[in-house]
């Protein structure tokens, strides 16, 4: 989950907002405005609006702590936190790393529901103390609202799915006693995708019984889920299959040089078509000047092709994303995804190691799953 909206910092972990996050925002207003509306009758429009607008910023700090938990945590236990991201169906914190043990993995999870639950408990015990009647006071309507919401977001949060977090203290357990951790993720990505499909036919049936959108937006959530279990279960054997790995070991290193003033013609009939290579490097008055691919060309005009030089064409090494040989491969794959490359140059001290390309990660990938299989 990328973060479109850059709210900036807090203790140094970078907060952010993704666009779906205006919409599920806009929504959850509207609809305390009409629950504040029942509350008591006879509260001005400011009134509403004004609880409804308050309660949903809390709403949403209220997630932030619980995202903020995971990734204090994380961080007292030096898993480096990248970020948290706010979006439709809540928050996400990215942690660049794995839990190495269950305990640390444990903790990570269930702090997260913990802090969700005590702050519901608190809010709720306030509301209490001055009256608990909501009918009373706009300020007790928004804290019995909120003492509710987070009380219920964290017992949500400990349903056993993976990703949730009650998936991910379900992972931890059954890695504490089963030592591994692929078995463990292979059952709680299993036991998320149960959780998913419950999910999903409970939202339909309550649709069919005239629940309306609540229970579609409940299916939703299961399918949201779902995909998540998937994909996170995907994720998790990709680490695994590249740990260790960087760029360095998986680049090519016999990268082709072109001379600079060779026409594009001269280079599509002796580099391109010939090596079979996507990424040629373009050395300029015996420097690397840029690199240049068949996208470059396809932008040419062929009649210009005997009479342009590559150099013209290239992609300038100023405008080219690199990286350095000890990168992380898993890392690398991730910018090359965000970034929609191909392939990427290694560099480092200003010279061109080689070209690490997609092609080069799968084909990795491929050995090490053979070798996998034939030791099992
Ligand atoms: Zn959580």
């Amino acid at each position: 989950m990328r973060s479109n909206i850059k709210l900036g910092k807090i203790f140094g972990i970078e907060i952010g907002l993704h666009y779906s996050w205006f919409i599920i925002a806009a929504l959850i207003t509207f609809s305390l405005a009409g629950h504040f509306q029942i509350v008591n009758r006879d509260w001005k429009p400011g009134v509403v609006w004004g609880a409804a607008i308050i309660t949903s910023l809390l709403f949403f700090l209220g997630l932030l702590a619980h995202e903020l938990s995971h990734s204090l945590v994380a961080r007292a236990h030096k898993l480096p936190v990248r970020r948290i991201t706010l979006f439709a169906l809540g928050g996400v914190s990215v942690i660049e790393k794995e839990s190495p043990d269950a305990k640390t993995e444990f903790l990570v999870a269930i702090v997260g529901p913990l802090t969700s639950v005590v702050i519901g408990g608190v809010l709720y015990g306030i509301a209490r103390l001055m009256g608990g009647d909501s009918e009373a006071n706009p300020v007790i309507a928004v804290l019995l609202w909120l003492g509710t919401i987070n009380v219920a977001l964290g017992v949500f949060n400990m349903l056993p799915g993976f990703p949730l977090d009650g998936g991910r203290v379900l992972r931890s357990v059954v890695w504490g006693i089963t030592r591994s951790m692929e078995r463990s993720t292979r059952i709680a990505a299993r036991v998320g995708q149960g959780v998913a499909i419950l999910f999903i036919l409970f939202g339909i049936f309550q649709f069919f019984r005239g629940a309306g959108l609540g229970g579609l937006w409940i299916a939703f959530i299961g399918w949201f889920l779902l995909q998540a279990a998937g994909a996170n279960y995907m994720e998790v054997e990709l680490k695994h299959a590249l740990q260790g790995l960087t760029a360095g070991d998986l680049m090519s290193r016999d990268s082709v040089v072109v001379e600079g003033p060779t026409s594009v013609q001269d280079f599509v009939d002796h580099y391109l078509l010939r090596t079979g290579k996507r990424c040629f490097m373009v050395s300029v008055q015996g420097r690397l000047g840029g690199l240049i691919t068949a996208h470059e060309v396809k932008t040419l005009d062929r009649e210009l092709w005997p009479s342009t030089p590559v150099q013209q064409i290239m992609k300038p090494i100023q405008q080219v994303r690199v990286v350095a040989p000890d990168m992380p491969v898993m890392e690398a794959l991730e910018m090359m995804a965000q970034a929609d490359l191909n392939q990427v140059p290694v560099v480092a001290n200003q010279q061109v190691l080689g070209i690490l390309s997609r092609g080069d990660i799968l084909q990795a990938l491929r050995s090490r799953v053979e070798l996998q299989q034939k030791a099992a």
